[in-house]
């Protein structure tokens, strides 16, 4: 149950990409709340993608190293190349 409310790393990652675009609900909102309060790589998923979005299409977005960011799963690193992809069209 408890798994459920928290959501997989997976969910929030996509909640996180989601969130960038349009306002999230009240429930993926307080779900993203409570994984972050269990999981540190989600939450510094979170800043990575608010530090890419305050760079905005600076190159330094574009120069990202994800490859230096041993901590975060590849799912994480995919959706990140996902976001640096699209902010630098
Ligand atoms: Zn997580």
């Amino acid at each position: 149950m408890i798994d459920k409310l928290l959501g997989s790393c997976h969910d929030v990652s996509q909640l996180l990409s989601k969130s960038m675009d349009t306002r999230l609900n009240w429930v993926e909102r307080i779900q993203m709340r409570l994984h972050f309060r269990v999981c540190t790589y989600c939450l510094q998923f979170e800043d990575q993608l608010k530090q890419i979005r305050a760079a905005g299409r600076s190159f330094e977005a574009c120069e990202f190293d994800l490859e230096s960011s041993d901590d975060l799963s590849e799912d994480a690193k995919n959706r990140l190349r996902q976001v640096i992809r699209d902010e630098c069209r």
